[in-house]
């Protein structure tokens, strides 16, 4: 297994260099995030071999178990929330996050700028936008962006990013340049969007993360 996840994240790295030269972009203009949740400790441990280093994870206590442990061990190591956040959760999300990709309402502005200045721990995020405003899916809808962006700002929340998961039954390009266009009219530089079946879409559409776990790690059990 350890050979095989060596194996991926190589062509990984291989397919998102090569999408970035089709489309005109910078060589290493996207980050690949390692979406590590539900894999065992062997498979964290193969992909950090590889000398990758940025993960994400969709559950604050599953980021626990699978991180905590590890992280001292590597001090560059960066670990991104992609998954929705409770209030609840925001002191444990601050303390161990360097990123939270998937701010989405005001409640959680409010949360989140509490910890970090009771933590003293300025991390920054990325909005989330219901690009398809499905009604089960998190994320502002893009009428609320602009509102939700000013209230982050006067909280003193840095925001540098957005974030969307495009509907699974439509074409995600029309998301993903929506989601560029949106970044642009708001000054924002940073791009979260695609997953191992659309990451090349996505980065002709301007992605600067891409969030792949399948495609690196096999199918999740
Ligand atoms: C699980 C997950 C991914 C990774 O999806 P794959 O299809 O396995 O690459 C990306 N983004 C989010 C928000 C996820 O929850």
């Amino acid at each position: 297994m350890e050979n095989d996840i060596a194996a991926n994240f190589a062509d990984i790295t291989h397919q998102i260099r090569k999408a970035e030269r089709v489309s005109g972009r910078k060589d290493g203009a996207t980050q690949l995030v390692a979406v590590s949740k539900t894999q065992p400790a062997d498979a964290l441990e193969a992909a950090l071999a590889t000398g990758h280093r940025v993960f994400g994870e969709n559950k604050v206590q599953e980021a626990y178990a699978h991180w905590a442990d590890v992280k001292p061990r590597y001090p560059d190591l960066t670990l991104r929330l992609i998954g929705p956040l409770q209030t609840n959760k925001a002191k444990e999300a601050v303390a161990l996050f360097d990123c939270i990709e998937t701010l989405d309402r005001e409640k959680l502005v409010d949360a989140l700028a509490v910890e970090m200045k009771k933590q003293g721990r300025t991390i920054p995020c990325f909005i989330q936008v219901n690009t398809g405003a499905e009604l089960q899916k998190a994320g502002v809808l893009p009428t609320g962006l602009a509102a939700l962006l000013d209230y982050a700002r006067a909280a003193g929340i840095i925001v540098t990013g957005l974030m969307c998961i495009p509907p699974a039954d439509e074409a995600p390009q029309l998301h993903f340049a929506f989601l560029k266009n949106l970044a642009d009219r708001h000054g924002l530089s940073q791009l979260s969007m695609g997953m191992s079946s659309d990451f090349d879409r996505a980065i002709a559409a301007g992605a600067t993360h891409v969030r792949i776990g399948t495609a690196l790690f096999g199918e999740r059990s």
